[in-house]
């Protein structure tokens, strides 16, 4: 691995990144910085979010800005405002030891006018969503003709924002003679398209699979029933309290139930979706990045654009619908170097669908038993005995009230005073996982009695396996789950006697078990079920 001087950047840019923490290249970083400061050939980079390359395009692009020349020398173009405030921000710090270079931010939602009189004040870099530079080029206030970069951010998202005509429209206005630096996470046919109709043989580099974070992600996935979801989400909460992560959900209306909920139930939540206005936005953004908030409940569209780098998890309410997406939203955690966990709740018929994710991640999902109440009563018990343990002791304030305080305690010994304090604290959850529910489908017996106050119907089968075979009562349920892998199936009763045993699944399925259970072994011995009189 090379260090960021051997890539010939100067040592104003060096120490900026130095003071921005950065020790060594990424991967992309590594590839892009040396070509782009010794050649002018066009680059398409596939890399996924967070692998560096604003730095990738912004450091070289830096380096080689004239900051004599009063025209804008170099213009990139992201999907979001976002992304375009991010881009700004970082370049800014890239610059700092620099002569003063003139970045400009153009995006929708502000006011033009102002962007307007900053255009006349010679900017050197332009960074814009294509919707406002071409509103303004259109204006006659952007001039892009004598741009030597252009630099196409997250092309992939630009197109699937519906931008497709408007970036025809830049391109067609900017010069023959100029670098072009396509960045996308995925390469679908329009992108290809673009490459060819404006690109020159381009050098192609791919960071596509090597996240900076991406081996240091996690791929956690929970087995329940859809009803569920929701308890589950509170169960990861109460489990982590000092979570601080997305919770990815697929509508509006799913993200404002699942946000509500949540702050209903006293968490520190709040959701980002496409029906805030751009301040209520920016709010939520705002809280988040500064960890004011620990939970955001975001739909995919409204979450792009927001970069937080220490996320602790990332949580998928339901399985997205494209590989691509999973790989998007697990990469926004376990990035810079630290490590993440990307959880999905899952019910048993999306299960075979893990695959094609792990086709392409590279990796395999881990399944997670859904904390009980009282592995969630434990974690919360000792992270308060850590913080009681940890907590700084001011002497001088508290002294005054020692005393008193002392005195109404005195009856107290050691252990109860410990019972009323961890009590105090604790009363809340110990009363709500008191008799909190199994929420997994394939790890636990349903409870008989609620299935059967729903008014389920059981049908009972006579098994030729029992204590003789070792066979327990979870293995029956391993054979039944495994057997019928797409459904999740009631489970009633189970008795398991000497020679063979007895199981209760819902009716419904009675002939798929019986088709299922043919030509099952176990341990080598043929299984043979039969159906059996209801038990009285
Ligand atoms: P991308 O555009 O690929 O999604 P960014 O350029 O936004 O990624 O970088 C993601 C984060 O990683 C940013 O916070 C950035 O400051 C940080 N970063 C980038 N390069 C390095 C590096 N070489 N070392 C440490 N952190 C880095
Ligand atoms: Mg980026």
């Amino acid at each position: 691995m090379q260090q960021f001087v051997e890539l010939g950047l100067n040592s104003e840019i060096l120490k900026a990144i130095e003071e921005m923490g950065f020790e060594k290249p990424t991967l992309i970083q590594e590839k892009t910085i040396p070509f782009l400061l010794e050649s002018s050939d066009d680059i398409i980079a596939l890399a996924q979010t967070g692998t560096g390359k604003t730095a990738a395009f912004g450091l070289p692009i830096i380096q080689q800005i004239d900051v004599t020349r009063c025209d804008a020398q170099a213009l990139i173009l992201c999907p979001t405002r976002e992304l375009c405030l991010q881009i700004t921000r970082d370049f800014t710090n890239f610059s700092k030891f620099l002569k003063k270079i003139n970045v400009v931010a153009l995006y929708g939602g502000a006011d033009i006018t102002k962007q307007m009189d900053a255009l006349k004040r010679c900017p050197h870099i332009i960074i814009a969503t294509p919707g406002r530079a071409l509103d303004l080029i259109e204006r006659g206030r952007l001039k892009i003709e004598n741009i030597g970069w252009l630099v196409l951010d997250e092309a992939d998202e630009m197109l699937s924002m519906g931008f497709k005509d408007d970036l025809d429209a830049i391109l067609r206005n900017t010069p023959k003679e100029k670098q072009t630096l396509l960045f996308s996470a995925t390469m679908p046919k329009e992108i290809v398209s673009i490459a060819e109709r404006y690109m020159h043989n381009p050098f192609e580099i791919s960071a596509g699979k090597k996240n900076i974070g991406a081996e240091n992600i996690a791929h956690h996935f929970y087995l329940i029933n859809p009803k569920d979801r929701y308890l589950v989400i509170k169960r990861i909460a109460d489990l982590h309290p000092d979570i601080y992560g997305i919770v990815f959900c697929r509508t509006r209306n799913e993200t404002k139930e699942v946000a509500d909920k949540l702050m209903a139930d006293g968490y520190n939540a709040d959701a980002l979706h496409g029906d805030l206005s751009q301040g209520q936005r920016d709010v939520v953004m705002n809280r988040f990045r500064s960890k004011h908030l620990q939970m955001l409940v975001a739909t995919d569209v409204a979450a792009r654009g927001l970069d937080v780098n220490d996320l602790s998890h990332v949580i998928n309410y339901n399985l997205p619908e494209d590989p691509e997406i999973y790989i998007h939203r697990s990469g926004r955690t376990g990035r810079a170097g630290k490590s993440g966990t990307s959880i999905t709740i899952i019910t048993p018929r999306e299960k075979n669908r893990l695959g094609d994710i792990e086709k392409k991640i590279g990796k395999k999902f881990e399944q997670k038993k859904v904390p009980t109440g009282k592995d969630i009563c434990e974690k919360q018990f000792f992270n308060f005995i850590d913080k009681v343990m940890t907590v700084n002791v001011d002497e001088s304030q508290i002294e005054q009230y020692l005393p008193e305080i002392y005195e109404k305690l005195k009856d107290f010994d050691r252990e109860e005073l410990i019972k009323h304090f961890v009590s105090v604290e604790f009363n809340h959850f110990l009363s709500y996982y008191k008799d909190a529910e199994e929420l997994n489908v394939r790890f636990d017996k349903p409870d008989r009695k609620s299935k059967r106050d729903r008014h389920l119907s059981y049908s009972r089968f006579f098994l030729n396996l029992g204590k003789k075979e070792n066979i327990s009562k979870r293995d029956v349920i391993f054979l039944i789950n495994d057997s019928m892998p797409d459904k999740s199936i009631d489970i009633g009763d189970i008795e398991i006697l000497n020679n063979f045993s007895f199981f209760e699944i819902d009716s419904n399925y009675e002939k798929d078990i019986l088709k299922a259970f043919k030509n099952l072994k176990y341990q080598g011995k043929k299984v043979n079920i039969e159906l059996a009189k209801l038990k009285k």
